[in-house]
């Protein structure tokens, strides 16, 4: 057993814990967990805790459904929201099979295995997550249309605002669990909040993704109200996206630096941002999930819906941001497409992926784009070359299912089963009569 288990164990006993919670994700995003007594954690660090994968969503077929949870002891948190009594903890882990192998449907060892391929050539990837969501007055109920906390907007400070009431109770719980958050302010949308986790390696932000959406609800419903990561809950106002600042560090040096370089972006940082443009199209499918994705991306309200890059240019997919003159070590770029709804693992792995591709083939950056890409007119961004990121999950899907780089990182499994699932919602969907088409026809024809 080693030094991390132990001090596992001797938490278990000195903060009375009764209960271990087991946490890991689904191919779609959801978190699983599963409770074990304290004394079959010395077990469960050994050989797993075992549980039916075919009941999981895209783990795995039913004729090889055993599985086991491992859980990673580096991940040890004490649970704060059960309130007085015997603690809670828990910790991620890492799913394998009866003979030990990883298993090749748990999006962890995705990331993981992505990682290790951009650390093979000596890349570390950090990210940092601005998360966007709403706050409604009820929980939902079928039909009827969800109310906003407030009617505050971008920036605002209201007095006794339920926003901040909310904010502050949430960071401090997640600063508990040793989540650190840089910044926190009310969105443009009524009832939106961004909060935005410190840069951490991509796994760290990944498991700290999926903690900080289950301490939102969790602190949502203690103050009665509801928390929601939607990509797109009203027509007319903006939806919620989780851009994310990304880089690589190559030991201590921000291998996207480049002192008198052009935005003091290396070549590194430039074959980057081109692999990801270069990929953007057939990773949409995994940074934009859901049908309600897209209709994030079509309003413009800084969300992206074409292929282009800026400096401090928010209608651009992927923005270099400009803050400071001399960014030095903080050099990073920021993807704007990711939505708060994506599975955290998949989406970084993807975007690794496609940028490390840039690099792998020396890519070039296209010109940027130095205009609002909303008001150009078709005719002018094609003669720019700026192309369309899919208009829906239809075509996301279809040119998800031609990707190479798509299928070789999710690898063949989670390949499969993640685009059988998107055309069975695409297929839902696209057969669904809406208030849409009776309000226009009924009264007409
Ligand atoms: N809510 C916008 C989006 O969906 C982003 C607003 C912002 O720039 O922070 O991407
Ligand atoms: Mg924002
Ligand atoms: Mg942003």
């Amino acid at each position: 057993m080693g030094k991390q288990e132990d001090f596992v164990l001797r938490a278990l006993e000195e903060r009375d814990v009764r209960f271990v919670r087991l946490w890991f994700t689904d191919v779609l995003g959801f978190l699983k967990s599963v409770a074990v007594a304290p004394a079959e954690l010395e077990g469960a660090f050994a050989e797993g805790i075992g549980f039916d994968g075919s009941a999981i969503e895209g783990f795995a077929r039913v004729y090889e459904s055993d599985m086991l949870a491992k859980p990673d002891p580096s991940t040890f948190q004490i649970l704060p929201w059960r309130g007085e009594g015997p603690s809670t903890a828990r910790m991620f882990c890492d799913i394998v099979m009866p003979d030990g192998s990883p298993s090749y449907a748990d999006p962890r060892f995705v990331l993981k295995r992505t990682l290790a391929t951009a650390a093979e050539q000596g890349f570390t990837f950090y990210t940092h997550p601005e998360i966007e969501f709403y706050l409604f007055r009820d929980t939902p109920v079928q039909g009827v249309d969800p109310v906003p906390v407030d009617r505050s907007g971008y920036f605002d400070h209201t007095a006794q605002s339920k926003g901040a009431d909310f904010r502050r109770e949430a960071i401090t719980m997640l600063e508990s669990m040793g989540i650190s958050v840089e910044f926190s302010h009310h969105e443009g949308g009524p009832g939106q909040q961004e909060i935005d986790l410190r840069y951490a390696d991509a796994l760290s932000t990944a498991d700290n993704i999926m903690t900080f959406r289950t301490v939102i609800r969790e602190v949502a419903l203690s103050q009665g109200i509801w928390a929601t990561f939607m990509p797109k809950p009203f027509t007319t106002h903006p939806g919620s996206g989780m851009h994310t600042h990304v880089s690589l560090f190559e030991g201590d040096q921000n291998a996207f630096y480049e002192a008198g370089a052009e935005y003091q972006l290396s070549r590194t940082g430039r074959q980057f941002i081109a692999g990801v443009l270069a990929h953007s199209q057939e990773i949409s499918v995994v940074t934009n999930q859901w049908v309600n994705s897209y209709k994030r991306m079509m309003f413009g309200g800084e969300a992206p819906s074409y292929v282009c890059w800026g400096h401090n240019n928010r209608s651009a997919m992927v923005r270099v941001p400009m803050y400071k003159p001399n960014k030095g070590q903080s050099t990073r770029i920021e993807i704007r497409t990711i939505d708060a709804a994506c599975n955290p693992y998949l989406a970084y792995a993807v975007v690794l992926a496609a940028g490390m591709d840039g690099i792998k083939q020396g890519l070039e950056l296209p010109r940027e784009a130095e205009d609002d890409v909303w008001t150009l007119t078709e005719r002018e961004r094609t003669s720019l070359g700026i192309e369309p990121l899919p208009k829906n999950l239809n075509e996301a899907i279809v040119i998800a299912e031609r990707s190479e780089l798509l299928a070789e990182t999710l690898g063949e499994h989670v390949f499969d089963f993640f685009l059988r699932n998107k055309r069975a919602e695409w297929d839902d969907y696209r057969g669904q009569v809406s208030a849409f088409e009776r309000d226009m026809m009924l009264p007409v024809l």
